[in-house]
Formats: structure tokens, C-alpha cells, sequence
């Protein structure tokens, strides 16, 4: 599907691509090979086709990167070693969708029946944001581990109590903080708990980012929509400024923003953010 500037209402969840937002019961399959089959038909459909705009075209190289540092982790590490970190926001989406594409072509009998997983619950959590990571664990088969603690403590916790993890893929981008010096493979520093960090969509442009999403039609936190373009709690996270709609609601003097896929500069990713 082109992307069109004007094309500015939520997508309709595509025919077989899961919504978050609806869970649907839980699958009687063994393992996670038929999303993952799903999905990798759909990545590789994108991969095969004519791109149809410069961004497009990147977004294809973009993919291949991705998916040959996911294949990477797959040759270094087995898959009870390999978790996700993933708290329902665009980049760790992207991440989700290639690593299942990847796994449709690892070896069937070594596949769980779910994705080890790990989310650390803001002290602050907004229920759209909470709300589609439930709905990820059903529409994505994942076995998401829940800590409230902060981010170092809530790591060291997890790693104790799921000690056969040693790499955990992060959505970090170079834009984001400390994601300066990042390389595909990080080992922890700083005192963290040891373990191997994986950056497969390190070098993605924001823009890179919801042109897969939205390529792909993958469902997203319905927050996006409203002019957020990075996630965090209800206290530090605000509609992205540089997203003003020219509109105020009459009615309720409300401000309007335009969608998070709007925006296209890296650097003005995180106006809405405190922190
Ligand atoms: P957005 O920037 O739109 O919120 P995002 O959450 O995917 O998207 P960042 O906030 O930049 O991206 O965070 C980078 C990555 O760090 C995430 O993709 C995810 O892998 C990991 N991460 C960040 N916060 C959390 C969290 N609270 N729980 C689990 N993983 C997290």
C-alpha cells in the first residue's frame, strides 16, 4: 500500500495480521510458527515488490539489515538465551514483527509456544499503551514477563529469575538517549546486569519506522494517532508539539495533533517527551 500524505485515519487491521487491540483466544498451536509464517509472508512480499517510493526503497535495505542481525543472534545464541524487550511502542514493534519473520525459518521443532519477552511497567502507565501490550500477548504469542521496578532493578530481576537469557533485542534507535555509540551487539555496562544487548533496528529513521508499520499495516498503540510519536508515562509524555493541528476543538478547547506518522524529523521525535 503507498503511503499518502493525506491518508490520515487509522489503519484498518489487515484480513490475517492480528490487532492488539482485539485479543483473540488463545491459539491451540503448538508453537508459534503460524504467525510467524503469516508474517514472514508478508515481510517477504514487501522485500520482493518494486518499491514505490525512495522511502520505501530504504525501508527494504533497512529490513535486510535487521534481519541479518536477528539471523546473527539466532546462529550466537538459542532461542531460551533470546528474550525481547518490549513495551508496545513503534520501535520495538518493528523489532517484534522481524524477529517472528525470522523465526518462520528457524528449525520448527526448536520453536516455543511463546516469545520470551520482558516489559517494565511505567510508574505512570497510560491504559492505551498497557492495553496493546495485552493485546500483543495474545496477537503475538508472547510470554511477557511484568516488573514495576525501575529499569536496572526490574533487568536484574528478570535475568534471576529467567537465568538461561543472555540476549535481550531492544529497540533502541541512534536518535534515542545513549543510542549514540550503540552497535548492533552491546554487552551491558555501567553496573547492569550481564547480559547481551541487540540493536537490529539501531541505524532506522523515525520516518523508516512508520513507513514499515504502516507498508506492512501493522496495528499500533492508538496513542500514535493522537500526535505521541515516543512513549513513555502519563506524567512525562505529551502530544509531540511540532504535531499541532491548526484546528482547536470547539467543544472542548481541546488542542488536536496530527498523527505520529506525520512527522518526519528524527531530532523532533522526542518534543513530547520530559525526559
Ligand atoms: P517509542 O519511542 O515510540 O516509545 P519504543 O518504546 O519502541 O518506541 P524507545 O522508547 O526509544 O522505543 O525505547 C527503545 C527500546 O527500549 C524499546 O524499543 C524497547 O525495546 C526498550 N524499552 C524501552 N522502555 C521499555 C520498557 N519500559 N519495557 C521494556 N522495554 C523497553
Amino acid at each position: 500500500m503507498p503511503l499518502r500524505p493525506d491518508d490520515k485515519h487509522e489503519l484498518a487491521p489487515s484480513p490475517s495480521l492480528p490487532n492488539p487491540a482485539t485479543p483473540t483466544p488463545t491459539s491451540a498451536s503448538p508453537t508459534i510458527l503460524p504467525i510467524c509464517q503469516d508474517i514472514a509472508g508478508r515481510v517477504n512480499a514487501f522485500l520482493d515488490s518494486e518499491p514505490e517510493t525512495p522511502l520505501l526503497r530504504q525501508v527494504q535495505a533497512q529490513t535486510r539489515v535487521a534481519l541479518g542481525v536477528i539471523s546473527a543472534a539466532l546462529e550466537r545464541y538459542s532461542l531460551p538465551e533470546i528474550s525481547l524487550s518490549y513495551n508496545g511502542g513503534k520501535d520495538c514493534l518493528v523489532l517484534l514483527i522481524l524477529l517472528l519473520a525470522s523465526l518462520a525459518h528457524h528449525p520448527p521443532t526448536l520453536l516455543p509456544r511463546k516469545l520470551q519477552s520482558v516489559y517494565i511497567i511505567s510508574p505512570h502507565p497510560f491504559a492505551e499503551v498497557d492495553a496493546f501490550v495485552d493485546g500483543s500477548i495474545d496477537a503475538y504469542s508472547l510470554d511477557l514477563a511484568r516488573y514495576t521496578q525501575p529499569m536496572k532493578e526490574a533487568f536484574r530481576l528478570y535475568l534471576r529469575e529467567h537465568a538461561g537469557v543472555k540476549a535481550i533485542l531492544v529497540g533502541t534507535r541512534r536518535t534515542d538517549p545513549h543510542g549514540e555509540v550503540l552497535t548492533h551487539f552491546d554487552a551491558t555496562d555501567h553496573g547492569w546486569p550481564a547480559f547481551m544487548r541487540v540493536h537490529p533496528v539501531i541505524d532506522w529513521h523515525y520516518a523508516e519506522i512508520w513507513a514499515f508499520i504502516r507498508h506492512l499495516e501493522i496495528p499500533y498503540c492508538v496513542l500514535y494517532d493522537r500526535g505521541y510519536t515516543s512513549l513513555g508515562g502519563t506524567t512525562d509524555t505529551h502530544p509531540n508539539p511540532a504535531l499541532k493541528a491548526g484546528n482547536v476543538q470547539s467543544e472542548t478547547k481541546e488542542q488536536s495533533f496530527r498523527p505520529a506518522y506525520e512527522l518526519v524529523e528524527d531530532k523532533a521525535e522526542r518534543l513530547g517527551r520530559d525526559w
